[in-house]
């Protein structure tokens, strides 16, 4: 099954250092009690551990010449369960109790995967994701910095996020042209102040639509302020301690949640 030629096109870079598949596995503290999802087991790298240390792991693989030979290839976990198909089409919804995920995610996805499974945030009570090293340093990035954007706060808005440890791309085989990096998304409830979490990403993402304007620059003409209301709503943020001449990125993550609520409460509607 190794001799399976691997498909660039599905972001098949193989781990190939047992030591980095054993640490990524601790990382996830796992007992008898968890049930694991593994996106994208691939050849098995983390697999195999996973189902020795977990009480379940369903696995998640689309490339079907891989899921096909998974259980095999591991010697037959009887805990294992292998669905073959896509990351981004699983129900997670329809999970009976709350999971860990773990994943070396194929890298072309891998943000669309982390949208889709902060979406089913209450199944999920930790993800323990390697990544592209910059998709990482997103993530967990703090205010002020070039890295923080929207992702990092549509992630720490349901997540505490922490940077684990960095992985050099000589760990994979065929090796990519990046290094890569382990997160720890830890799930928690997401912050109070909030009534409608569709109107916060709408928020977060026109305060980030233009980048190196001002907020105000940024939100005027969104759909998150009507226009005649515009003016009012500016000077509330004001008033309210955020100066709109700011910019998105220096915003910290409860000065969103308390951005979003004036505007949701004042949008005249
Ligand atoms: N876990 C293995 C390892 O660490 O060696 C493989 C990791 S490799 C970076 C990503 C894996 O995700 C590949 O096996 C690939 O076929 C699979 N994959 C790609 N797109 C997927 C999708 N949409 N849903 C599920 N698996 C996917």
């Amino acid at each position: 099954m190794t001799g399976v030629r691997p498909k660039k096109s599905l972001g098949q870079n193989f781990l190939a250092d047992e030591n980095i598949a054993s640490r990524i596995i601790r990382s996830a503290s796992l007992t008898k009690d968890d049930t694991v999802v593994e996106i994208g087991p691939g050849r098995g790298a983390l697999t195999r551990e996973l189902a020795e240390k977990a009480g379940r792991v369903i696995a998640i693989e689309l490339d079907e010449r891989l899921a096909g030979h998974l259980k095999e290839i591991i010697g037959n976990p009887p805990n294992l369960q292998v669905v073959a198909g896509d990351a981004l089409k699983f129900p997670y919804e329809s999970l009976p109790g709350k999971v860990k995920v773990v994943a070396n995610l194929p890298y072309y996805i891998s943000t669309p995967i982390i949208t889709r499974l902060l979406k089913a945030h209450d199944k999920i009570s930790s993800m323990i994701l390697m990544l592209q090293k910059e998709v990482a340093e997103r993530l967990t990035a703090s205010p002020g910095g070039r890295d923080y954007g929207y992702m990092s706060v549509m992630v720490q808005f349901h997540a505490e996020a922490e940077m684990l440890f960095t992985v050099p791309k000589q760990a994979f085989t065929p090796v990519p042209k990046v290094d890569s990096a382990v997160v720890r998304l830890g799930l928690r409830d997401a912050p109070k102040g909030i009534s409608d979490p569709v109107f916060f990403e709408r928020v977060v993402s026109a305060a980030f639509s233009k980048r190196r304007k001002m907020l105000k620059n940024s939100l005027k003409n969104s759909n998150v302020i009507p226009p005649d209301r515009f003016d009012f709503l500016i000077e509330r943020l004001l008033a309210s301690g955020i100066d709109p001449s700011r910019r998105a990125e220096t915003l910290s993550l409860p000065e969103f949640v308390l951005m979003t609520g004036i505007l949701f409460e004042n949008r005249g509607l």
